[in-house]
């Protein structure tokens, strides 16, 4: 007998006959007798919806007030999914974060655990009991809701199963697992069969949109393994998914695990800025206030005195960019900004990295091959990000895919 915890993401519990789906599932394992924990986010779009009510009643809505209409999302989704089961003949009992133990700081919104003591799951677990818990959702020290930021769900399912120790935490998504490409893009995207959580890390700040990064971040501080996998695929057939775990040395022998491409980028140079001290740090603060998101950032070598400053951001943000950073191109003595959309940025990642040489090299190649033109360039230990035109976005992410064969089956 195991002790498992499972996570179903919103798409997953998406309307009535999905949450029957996930009950179906939930019980093949419970009566195959395995104890299980379940955790569940809010039916798709219903987050959304909820914050554009709240936008309607208030220009800035407090955000403890948003922590309490928030989870009433997943609250729906427990009892729902609770009653599927029963429907199914399963007892289960669902718990709100709060009722789970789960506690955390006050910071509303994107409040952070503090500490869980789930004796109220252990003691419906030992009665033969399926527990679900609602994702996503804490309580504070006050006693006020709380919420873990968006896509928190993953972080509940972490946090529990390394609280209770548990033998297995399983996220039940959309696809059937981490693949080396968006398989959309570059057809002969493999499924990845293991990861450690710093490439899984890359991957979801990559926007790779399986999980919440924060949630990865704490599964590798407290070293809890765990596995993406679909919750569409056939009840019983347990296909296995990705497993996230801790590096291990053979991890390295794979150069490259996976290419991304982030589409909707824009990019802004500010030209002929006074090569001083202050300069970045003036502009950079500016943006900051502005809550500008910056991604990359480039600096020329200085040609008599000036330079440019190049940076990316979401094409979203550009709006927010040009209305702080244009103004401010006279203030810094600077000559010129100019912004432009149309670009994404594709991403190579893998630990192998560390440890093997000329990995930049076969990626300029088949970058070269495509026809591709870089336009910047960005480096981590693990990651090598070049900033590309939007067009030819997917061909150069086919191309890299093959240079580091990774449709292939070794
Ligand atoms: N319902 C929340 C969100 O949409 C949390 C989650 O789905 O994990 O962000
Ligand atoms: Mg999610």
């Amino acid at each position: 007998m195991s002790l498992i915890v499972q996570k179903y993401g919103g798409t997953s519990v998406g309307n009535a006959e999905r949450i029957k789906n996930v009950a179906a599932r939930v019980a093949r394992w419970h009566r195959d007798g395995h104890q299980i924990v379940v955790v569940v986010s809010a039916m798709s779009g219903v987050t959304d919806g909820l914050l554009k009510l709240a936008r309607e009643v208030a220009p800035e809505p407090a955000e403890r007030e948003i922590d309490m209409l928030l989870s009433t999302g997943e609250q729906t989704t427990i009892a729902l999914t609770a009653m599927a089961l029963h429907a199914a003949g399963v007892p289960a009992v669902s718990l709100t974060g709060a009722q789970a133990g789960i506690v955390t700081d006050g910071l509303h919104t994107k409040a952070k655990i503090a500490n869980i003591t789930p004796k109220k799951v252990r003691q419906h677990l030992d009665a033969g009991a399926v527990v679900i818990v609602a994702g996503f959702q804490g309580q504070n020290e006050e006693g006020s809701i709380t919420t873990l930021g968006r896509g928190g769900s993953d972080l509940t399912a972490i946090a529990l199963a390394a609280a209770l120790k548990a033998d297995l935490c399983q996220i039940y998504t959309d696809v059937d697992g981490v693949y080396t490409a968006d398989p959309r893009l570059v057809p002969n995207a493999r499924k990845i069969d293991v990861l450690s959580y710093d490439e899984m890390l890359e991957m979801a700040a990559l926007g790779s949109k399986v999980m919440q990064a924060r949630s990865v971040e704490f599964a590798k501080k407290f070293n809890v393994p765990f596995e993406v996998r679909s919750s569409f695929s056939e009840i019983g057939s347990n296909v296995p998914g990705t497993l996230i775990k801790e590096e291990m040395k053979s991890m390295e022998q794979v150069v490259v695990r996976g290419v991304s491409l982030e589409k909707n980028q824009a990019k802004v140079t500010v030209s002929g800025v006074p090569d001083q001290p202050g300069v970045a740090a003036k502009l950079f603060t500016a943006l900051a206030e502005g809550h500008v998101n910056i991604d990359v950032i480039v600096q020329n070598v200085s040609n008599q005195g000036a330079t440019d400053i190049t940076f990316t951001l979401h094409k979203d943000d550009l709006p927010k960019a040009r209305k702080v950073a244009e103004p401010l191109v006279a203030a810094l003595g600077a000559k010129n900004f100019t912004a432009q959309e149309g670009i994404s940025k594709l991403s190579i990642v893998g630990i192998g990295m560390r440890s093997h040489s000329g990995v930049a090299a076969s990626l300029f190649r088949a970058l070269s091959g495509a026809g591709v033109n870089v336009q910047m360039i960005s480096t981590s230990e693990i990651k090598i990000s070049v900033v590309i035109d939007e067009a030819g976005g997917p061909a150069a992410a086919q191309a890299v895919h093959d240079a580091f064969e990774l449709g292939a089956v070794k």
